[in-house]
């Protein structure tokens, strides 16, 4: 451990923990991070092939104004998704649709966005609140498969409070909270229209975690240490007790440091539960839904594919394939299927091609296959993390924050959105 003192210790040098520790900089702090592996980056990285690139998680990042102002801070050019790639698809009735719900499906939503009160109900699951304001088509063949495909969670028994909680915060209409969240959120910049929406990197999201690292680590007074294990909470604050301390380390690895530090958290240690999922990208020449354009297609849990979804990189951003290629990503495991994480590369290969021969018989022959296996990578957004996050908002001490993808908002841009609120605009 070193021996001088830095303004702010961040634990964890993966998205969240290379973003906490770059914030510091840009605000003149000085920064030490701790990293158990030899690499930062942590659930993403974009990987060269002499196919294209892979990226072993998140492939995009909803913009915002903080994600183009730290972009520019760090000398990064934003690339949008591409326009057509905007259509996302639903498998229903065996083919991919667009609108996956029947007429009287649709006037039920309609319905229930007006008529119902979308005030969440104690600690109702999403499945529950999702059928009493949209309807039973709805759930099953939109939501469903949209918030599974996001979240990899079981959605009877995500918590709505948890995942929808920053959205409905009136005991009134769906319609009427939607107004009250874009009427809070209406006086903050506005991006580009042409940077709308989903965007990356000319080099995949990596470019940016690598944009981090090297700041931190040219920074003057700030270092990041690898394959060096967070030390104790109680050993970092005797030593450094002026320090700010940012636990950025994951679900799993965040219960462990607390529950040695404070005891309190053993039950959350019991209690919460992340699961795994497995990335498998799928070089080839062929177009999966030949002509047409798209994000991606979900699969609703029983439509017999073993993947939850796939992604259609080729058409997302520019240049992810070498000339004449074709990548697709294939998204398997979540809380509905965590056996999937214990079989071997060529076994998820052989589900992946026979998925893939459900959606099309092209006779397109793979060229390469890339499989990441991510064992414990997702939270569950559950009833117990709701009360892990609670525990964590009132009982933490002065200087201490645990911060991840499991507070509040799983997505990249979540976690941007508290971190630059919580440094520049507290
Ligand atoms: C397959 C997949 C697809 C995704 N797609 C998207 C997407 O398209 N868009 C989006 O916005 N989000 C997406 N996400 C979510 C997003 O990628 C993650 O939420 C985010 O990367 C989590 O970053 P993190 O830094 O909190 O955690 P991690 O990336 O897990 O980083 C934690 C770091 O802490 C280190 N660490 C652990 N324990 C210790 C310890 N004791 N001491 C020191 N260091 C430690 C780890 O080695 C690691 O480097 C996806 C996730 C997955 C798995």
């Amino acid at each position: 451990m070193s021996s001088k003192h830095p303004d702010h210790i961040v634990l964890g040098a993966g998205f969240t923990g290379l973003l906490y520790a770059t914030l510091s900089i840009l605000k003149g702090e000085t920064v030490h991070v701790y990293e158990k592996r030899n690499r930062a980056g942590g659930l993403i990285q974009s990987v060269r092939t002499p196919f294209g690139l892979v990226e072993t998680a998140a492939n995009g990042i909803l913009n915002s104004y903080r994600l183009e102002a730290l972009a520019s801070e760090l000398n990064l050019e934003l690339i949008p998704a591409n326009r057509e790639s905007k259509k996302r698809y639903i498998w229903i009735g065996g083919v991919p649709k667009r609108i996956p719900i029947s007429f009287f499906g649709a006037l039920r939503v309609l319905y229930g966005a007006v008529a119902t009160s979308a005030g969440i109900r104690g600690d109702e699951s999403v499945f529950q609140w999702c059928k009493r304001v949209f309807g039973e088509e709805a759930l099953k063949n939109v939501i469903e498969p949209g918030l599974s495909g996001i979240y990899a969670g079981d959605l009877r028994t995500m918590s709505a409070k948890l995942v929808l909680g920053k959205f409905i915060s009136l005991d009134a209409s769906l319609w009427k909270n939607v107004g009250a969240f874009l009427k809070e959120r209406k006086n903050l910049p506005k991006v580009s229209k042409l940077r709308k929406g989903t965007v990356s990197f000319r080099g995949g999201l990596g470019e940016l975690l690598n944009a981090m690292e090297t700041r931190v680590k040219s920074s003057h007074g700030s270092e990041i240490f690898y394959s060096e294990a967070a030390p104790s909470l109680s050993l970092l604050r005797k030593k450094y007790p002026k320090s700010k301390i940012t636990i950025a380390v994951g679900l799993e690895s965040s219960l462990k440091i607390l529950s040695s530090f404070d005891a309190d958290f053993k039950r959350y240690e019991r209690a919460c539960r992340s699961v795994s999922v497995v990335t498998a990208t799928r070089f080839g020449k062929k177009p999966l839904l030949g002509n047409k354009k798209g994000f991606g297609i979900l699969f609703p849990p029983d439509s017999g594919f073993r993947a939850r979804g796939v992604l259609l990189n080729s058409l997302i951003f520019e240049g992810r394939v070498v000339e004449g290629h074709n990548s697709e990503t294939y998204i398997f495991g979540g809380a509905l299927d965590e056996e999937i994480s214990k079989l071997k590369e060529s076994e998820i290969i052989s589900l992946l091609e026979q998925d893939r021969k459900r959606i099309v018989s092209d006779g397109d022959e793979p060229l390469n296959h890339y499989v990441t296996v991510w064992k414990s990578a997702l939270p569950v957004y559950d009833a117990a993390l709701l009360e892990f996050n609670r525990e964590l908002d009132r009982s933490l001490p002065e200087n201490v924050a645990v911060e991840g993808n499991f507070r509040y908002g799983i997505g990249l841009s979540s976690i941007l959105e508290r971190a630059w609120s919580g440094t520049f605009e507290r």
